[in-house]
């Protein structure tokens, strides 16, 4: 090769004396391209103590990964100095700037692959980059650990606080998130009231204060309310409209899969007629908005809405509270929301439905957080596109679902973290001055 492209590829590869590339390798074969790296210079600083003008003891064989060029893979190799000090006595291998300490990645290839797993699930990044996925999974922990370590929470006033699983129904995970600046601020394994204890710690490592969060927007688990009052003692509680919903969902679900199973004879005289397809439309159009009804579904719970079954109560039950949150969205009237929660309240009491009467004990025995949550319009939005987006880092996480992995996605992808490094698909910028120009 010649000295214009070595010299091409050193400030292509944003090399800097005393390091230039002082061979290139192409092997086109095996879509492979070699840049041998060189640090010329006899006389170095002694990376331990800082000494100048210390005499290279030895050299130490090194590659890296590096972005590719064009079709080829493309790897840095250097014969690293280690340097030994007559300062100090030690002899001290000197750092490259094109790499983190023991890492076989630049940090430009580091930071491709940081930028490919916010929006691949992480196998198929490493597929992509032709890395294994457990390369990956280390350096994002990594880099999600040093960037969390300088971020700041010290203006958080308004968190949701939700748990999620990582299996169906098991291996709890809880979740913080600042509500103003819609982004996850902390993540742990459990679900117990310490969960928040912790959160609180790791606030005030972050600047943050615990005593200043105003409003704690959560679900009604007994554990979190106990981890709120007594860890984020001025905060205000308000049940997200999503979480209360859902249980009315599941006080439905219950009393029709009773009634399904001990009044069979009931159930058939009011459905026995619909075809086994109609039947099912019946059990998706209960979970769905009339709005979203297909035409089966809209026939199928023509038949529903007519049938004097206890499922048909409950579905009507569980529409009304619908409704009643709804209503509060639009209105954002504390009293007249607190009047129409009442009625409900009292409906399901009166329902003689067993799930329903339980969810009235409950919605009434925490009636003032539920009411706040019914107006806090702007939180419960965010809570249900935040649990979309978890959904979304746990199939990231698919086949490496471990607690600290799904936990590192999750910073990587929802925690707004602002000292990641900076993704190389940054726009290339027209031809300038200071661009260097090479003559082949
Ligand atoms: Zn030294």
């Amino acid at each position: 090769m010649n000295v214009q492209i070595e010299a091409l590829f050193t400030s292509a590869l944003g090399l800097q004396a005393p390091w230039a590339v002082r061979d290139v390798r192409l092997d086109t074969a095996k879509h492979r391209l070699d840049f041998d790296v060189e640090c010329k210079q006899p006389l170095l600083a002694c990376p331990a103590c800082g000494a100048s003008s210390q005499k290279v003891h030895d050299r130490l064989s090194r590659s890296w990964r590096h972005l590719d060029f064009f079709q080829y893979e493309a790897w840095l190799h250097a014969e690293v100095p280690r340097v030994g000090c007559t300062a100090c006595g030690k002899t001290t291998q000197i750092g490259v700037p094109w790499s983190r300490e023991g890492s076989g990645f630049t940090l430009l290839f580091e930071a491709l692959a940081l930028t490919l797993c916010r929006d691949l699930p992480v196998r198929q990044a490493a597929k992509n980059l032709r890395v294994r996925d457990k390369q990956l999974w280390r350096r994002i922990e990594h880099y999600v650990t040093e960037a969390r370590k300088k971020q700041d929470m010290a203006k958080v006033q308004i968190v949701g606080i939700d748990e999620t699983s990582l299996r169906r129904g098991q291996h709890y995970v809880t979740v913080v998130h600042d509500l103003d600046a819609k982004r996850l601020l902390f993540c742990t394994e459990g679900r117990d009231h310490q969960t928040i204890q912790a959160f609180a710690k790791d606030l005030q490592a972050h600047g943050g204060e615990p005593t200043a969060i105003a409003h704690a927007c959560m679900d009604m688990s007994a554990a979190y309310l106990r981890g709120a009052t007594t860890y984020l003692p001025n905060a205000l509680v308000s049940y997200d409209r999503f979480h209360v919903v859902k249980l009315a969902g599941e006080a439905m679900d219950a009393v029709r899969t009773e009634e399904w199973k001990t009044e069979q004879a009931r159930v058939e005289a009011a459905l026995g007629h619909l075809t086994p397809k109609q039947r099912r439309s019946v059990l998706w159009g209960m979970r769905r908005n009339p709005s979203g009804w297909s035409k089966t579904q809209t026939e199928a719970m023509h038949w529903l809405q007519r049938a004097n079954l206890k499922t048909a109560r409950a579905w009507r039950l569980r529409m009304a509270l619908r409704e009643v949150f709804a209503n509060a969205r639009s209105h954002n009237q504390a009293a007249q929301a607190g009047a129409e929660l009442k009625a409900w309240l009292s409906w399901a009491r009166r329902s003689r439905l067993d799930p329903f009467k339980r969810l009235a004990a409950t919605l009434k025995s925490h009636f003032d957080s539920v009411v706040r949550g019914m107006l806090d319009h702007r939180s419960n939005a965010f809570v249900e596109a935040m649990n979309g987006l978890m959904q979304q880092a746990k199939r990231a996480a698919r086949g490496f679902r471990t607690a600290a992995n799904f936990i590192a996605i999750a910073y990587l992808r929802l925690g707004k973290l602002t000292h990641l490094p900076v993704s190389p698909f940054v726009p290339a910028t027209a031809p300038s001055a200071g661009v260097a120009r090479h003559r082949m």
